[in-house]
């Protein structure tokens, strides 16, 4: 995310072998900022790892004169956009491939204005696909082996990690599926860094020849320092080739940054590119609402990151599938009730809500009260269970009940999950069928 793609993608291969227990898969936090490629080699470039010569453009004509600038036969034209497989994607005109080899500016033309504006769908951005908002015009190189070298933040050993495979360019998942010896790892102790015993056995797990490799290594270094001073959580290079006459190059990367190092890196963060990101996640943020959208239908309004893991566990358990995480830390007003409806409700999938909200330092009547004023509010057509406990929990359910509204009131957990799950069954089918179904409170 990952950008989720490519977190999910690194974060899966590194957790392979452990297995989720819990109910449901858990949501990753959303701590990665990602960058475009081409501000990704830039960072490389300064830190003197090789990339392919070349110049990003976000207009058919800026694309040609760029490609006039570098004065090459051969060059490969790239869309930008926050997602793998673009080699492999298709654009929403139904242009294939996100990556072109190219032989004149012409050309270049041609193919950015047939990429810049539209959405590349891959396997890893869902049917929506990602807008292009920029393409990246680089030399072409002839290479002779690619690569996977990434290095991430392993959680089992609580430090960075060094993953490399003679088998890049392709699908690093397939590679770690079907030959898992075929990819080598190694931890990284924080406190020695890569030797040059560790940057060598990388070195050589990549497959290159034998005149390659001393480069190769020093290249591993130098991967480690961008990670290490740029507070990246992933630098993936995939692939990193040995082009014909042994040199190495890194001819894509993907970095992501650790969200809570974005005061000491300005540089970094002043190249986020929102396009790329999720819009209703981006203004729940604003009302300082963690929310990321998962695929299932039952929307989910909880406070605490504990308290919504362990709700999208029950969903899970009674047969329902959390359309998303909304947690509304603390702050559970009010008025962030109502923001976050707004964000529920502008998912047309959520055939039911899931109000769960434990009252701590904020009260039940006090949730209870946003919760009616924003159901007479909007015009809300789907069943909403309410799920309170804590601090004046006899009030709530009082305002509640008297409320005359259609909310289902309960203080247990099980009885609410249960509810739920069954409401949004009956709202799905009904939905299917093209009926409508009223529903009676259980007074
Ligand atoms: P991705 O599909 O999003 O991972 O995009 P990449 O930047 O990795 O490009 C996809 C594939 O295109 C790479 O794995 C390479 O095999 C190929 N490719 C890209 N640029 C070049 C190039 O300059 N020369 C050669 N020979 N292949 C390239
Ligand atoms: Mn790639």
């Amino acid at each position: 995310m990952l950008f989720k793609g490519a977190a999910s993608l690194t974060g899966r291969l590194v957790t392979a072998s452990r297995t989720v227990s819990r109910a449901g898969a858990l949501p990753q936090q959303k701590r990665f900022l990602s960058l475009h490629e081409y501000r990704s080699a830039a960072i490389l470039q300064e830190y003197g790892v090789p990339v392919p010569g070349g110049e990003a453009a976000t207009t058919p004509e800026e694309a040609e004169k760029v490609a006039k600038e570098l004065g090459k036969e051969d060059m490969v034209i790239k869309a930008q956009v926050l997602a793998g497989g673009r080699g492999k994607g298709t654009f929403d005109n139904g242009l294939k491939g996100g990556v072109k080899l190219i032989s004149s500016p012409v050309e270049a033309k041609i193919y950015a204005e047939q990429m810049l504006g539209h959405k590349l769908i891959t396997k890893q951005t869902g049917a929506a696909g990602k807008l292009c908002t920029a393409v990246y015009v680089v030399e072409r190189e002839f290479v002779r082996r690619e690569a996977y070298l990434a290095i991430l933040l392993d959680r089992t050993t609580r430090g960075p990690v060094i993953v490399a495979s003679s088998q890049g360019g392709m699908d690093i998942e397939t590679v770690a599926k079907e030959t898992p010896d075929a990819i080598f790892s190694t931890p990284i102790d924080i406190h020695t860094g890569v030797t040059d015993e560790i940057a060598t056995k990388v070195a050589e797990a990549l497959g290159f020849s034998a005149a390659a490799t001393k480069e190769a290594a020093e290249t591993v270094k130098k991967l480690y320092k961008v990670f290490q001073e740029k507070d990246a959580t992933q630098v993936e290079i995939n692939p990193l080739s040995e082009t014909i006459d042994r040199r190495v190059l890194a001819m894509d990367a993907k970095l992501g940054f650790d969200d809570n190092a974005s005061f000491r890196q300005p540089e970094v963060w002043g190249w986020r590119d929102t396009t790329q990101e999720d819009a209703d996640e981006i203004e729940a943020a604003k009302y300082g609402l963690n929310f990321i959208k998962l695929d299932g239908n039952i929307g989910c309004l909880v406070n605490g990151a504990g308290l919504a893991m362990a709700t999208m566990d029950i969903i899970k358990l009674n047969g329902g599938e959390p359309a998303n995480f909304l947690d509304c830390g603390g702050g559970a007003t009010a008025e962030a009730i109502r923001q976050a409806f707004g964000i529920l409700l502008r998912e047309p999938k959520v055939t039911a809500i899931f109000v769960n909200i434990f009252g701590g330092i904020v009260r039940c009547d006090n949730i209870a009260k946003g919760l009616i004023a924003t159901t007479q509010e909007m015009n809300i057509t789907v069943p909403i269970v309410a799920r309170l406990q804590g601090t004046n929990v006899e009030e709530a359910q009082r305002l509640i009940n008297n409320s005359g509204l259609k909310i289902f009131s309960f203080t247990d957990l099980d009885e609410a999950a249960q509810k739920v799950c069954q409401l949004s069954k009956v709202v799905s089918l009904a939905r299917e069928i093209d009926v409508n179904v009223s529903f009676e409170l259980p007074l």
